[in-house]
């Protein structure tokens, strides 16, 4: 049996695993309150995989700007979904910031 396709983003399904549980343990220590959905009042939650989240920009696509990764936590009987910043808590490192762009040299070749 194989096993299934690395995603190059996000990673093995192991580093996956390995992320979510740690997002589990944070929840763990610090979700004082009830555990009950504000929708539905059920209590059973799932955390979903991470998202990205970027700043509006009007309609525009900020390249190389901030990011920020979320953990989204889901009713598994209505399907609310709230988030908490995975690196604020300290659940995933920070990403490398981007790299800005740069050209290969413009220098003029010389002329034959
Ligand atoms: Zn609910």
């Amino acid at each position: 049996m194989s096993e299934p396709p690395t995603d190059p983003i996000a990673g093995s399904p192991a580093e996956k695993a390995a992320r979510a549980e740690r997002a589990l343990q944070w929840l763990n220590t610090h979700w004082a309150g009830p555990r009950q959905c504000p929708i539905c009042a059920t209590q059973a939650w799932t955390i979903l995989d991470f998202v990205e989240m970027r700043p509006f920009t009007g309609g525009g696509l900020l390249i190389g700007g901030p990011l920020y990764v979320m953990v989204p936590v889901m009713c598994n009987n209505c399907k609310y979904t709230w988030q908490f910043n995975a690196v604020a808590a300290g659940v995933l490192e920070a990403p490398a910031q981007a790299q800005p762009q740069t050209s290969d040299s413009d220098e003029p070749k010389s002329p034959e």
